[in-house]
């Protein structure tokens, strides 16, 4: 099995709003989705070329769950 080998991603929190990019505003896509295992996460890159940054989509409630409020 390769290895996923990235740096420590920025994470962002989901909303009800389509992802988009926190640095250029462009619109992102999902490259990768871990939603159902433990990470709870997607992986999303940001479509403008320019840009291309990469980051972490997180549920708020799992947040909420990891840092114990609920
Ligand atoms: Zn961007």
């Amino acid at each position: 099995m390769r290895q996923f080998k990235i740096k420590p991603l920025e994470t962002f929190l989901m909303n009800d709003q389509p992802f988009t990019c926190p640095h250029c505003g462009s619109r992102c896509e999902q490259i990768a989705d871990f939603y159902h295992t433990n990470a709870k996460t997607f992986i999303q890159e940001c479509l403008n070329k320019k840009c291309k940054f990469i980051c972490n989509e997180e549920e708020d409630e799992y947040f909420l769950k990891l840092w114990g409020v609920i």
